[in-house]
């Protein structure tokens, strides 16, 4: 078995989520008292959202990069970056490192193609919809890829960053994302990315009518199929 590198804590809310996932897995896969080989290095989540703020990402690059070096050092075999948005900068920390990373959008496109749908909408922070990084490594699979408008962006990235980050769970909230997939349905989307690793603490699959694509139940399980290789 791989050891799996995770680079956590943004926020660690999902984190758990993602150790508990890929050790179920492991467990499911290889019965009896098997658990996953993993190393999980938790950042100071206040730390990388300033930066994020401040539009720095140079910086909140070298952090994690200075991470992954870390882990590898450590003994894993391959990373994973349990946030969407980070992403944005995986080219500052695979430059740090001579193991690989296992891409979260590339894990959550091939699910999509598998299930045949073409035009997918997209919940996640405002970089995430907002910007290229995260959408276009989508698209690139022959996907469309569709994002709320202006103002359900902005209460769909206030909640994260200020109630699910925090673990706050509110029926009020999930209520709002589930109008917010509803808009989406109608201008075409057939399944829904949560493209944020705290989204599905709140919304589930009865919250939709077409499929959602739980971003961090898809990389926990990509990365469980690629330590068992
Ligand atoms: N976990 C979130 C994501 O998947 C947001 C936290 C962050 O900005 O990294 O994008």
């Amino acid at each position: 078995m791989k050891t799996i590198g995770l680079i956590g804590g943004m926020s660690w809310e999902s984190s758990a989520k993602y150790y508990q996932l890929i050790n179920q897995e492991v467990k499911k896969q290889l019965g009896g008292l098997h658990s996953a080989k993993c190393i999980l290095y938790s950042v100071n989540f206040e730390e990388i959202q300033r930066y994020q703020a401040q539009g720095d990402w140079e910086k909140a690059g070298h952090v994690l990069g200075d991470v992954a070096q870390s882990l590898e050092k450590a003994g894993a075999d391959f990373i994973i970056i349990c946030t969407n948005t980070m992403h944005k900068v995986i080219k500052l920390v695979e430059e740090k490192i001579s193991i690989p990373i296992l891409h979260i959008a590339d894990a959550t496109a091939h699910q999509i193609v598998k299930s045949d749908i073409r035009t997918i909408g997209l919940l996640g922070t405002s970089y995430t919809m907002e910007q290229d990084f995260y959408k276009s490594r989508i698209e690139s699979n022959g996907i469309k890829v569709l994002v709320p408008n202006i103002e359900d962006r902005e209460v769909i990235n206030k909640v994260i960053f200020e109630e699910l980050c925090l673990g706050e769970i509110l029926q009020s909230s999930r209520e709002y994302y589930k109008k917010v997939i509803q808009r989406l349905i109608e201008d075409g989307a057939e399944g829904i990315i949560l493209g944020c690793t705290e989204i599905g603490l709140l919304v589930k699959p009865e919250d939709s009518e077409v499929p959602l694509f739980d971003t961090t139940v898809i990389h926990a399980l990509e990365s469980v199929k690629k330590a068992l290789e």
